[in-house]
């Protein structure tokens, strides 16, 4: 059994890339710091492993890493979102990005979020019509 390509995260923030026409390409960016239960001396297995299933009864993988210091440890791997289109959307004068993700969601990058509410607070205000679209879209973006 193989991971699918794209990128997982573990809670820690470590990363791996899978690639490869068969899914064989492994690039794994470690974070000896943030992980729990690691050292500097870990070693890092480069391919992760499929742990079995969640109580969810999806397949549930784990980056391992050995160490004979400190015994070494595991996290569970999540895959991560890709961008899959990037929109607009305008609201009164400011157009904010709206990012498509693969799973579905919409998202809204951090700058832009930060845009409207600024442009919220000193801007002209918004219209019904603006507050109906702002509505539609939070509801679209909102998870679950
Ligand atoms: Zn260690």
């Amino acid at each position: 059994m193989k991971l699918e390509n794209g990128t997982y995260q573990t809670k820690a923030g470590s990363t791996v890339e899978i690639s490869g026409e068969h899914g064989g390409i492994s690039h794994v960016s470690f974070d000896w710091v943030e992980e729990p239960n690691a050292c500097i001396d870990c070693r890092v297995d480069p391919y992760p492993h499929h742990w079995g299933k969640d109580e969810d009864g999806n397949d549930e993988w784990r980056l391992y890493w050995e160490c004979d210091r400190c015994g070494g440890g595991s996290s569970r791997l999540e895959r991560v979102p890709q961008v899959v289109h990037e929109g607009q959307m305008r609201i009164g004068d400011l157009t904010i990005r709206v990012h498509h993700l693969d799973d579905g969601r919409r998202i809204i990058p951090t700058e832009d979020f930060e845009a409207f509410l600024a442009w919220l607070e000193n801007g002209p205000g918004i219209s019904p019509e603006d507050a109906r679209m702002l509505g539609m879209l939070l509801r679209q973006t909102g998870e679950g």
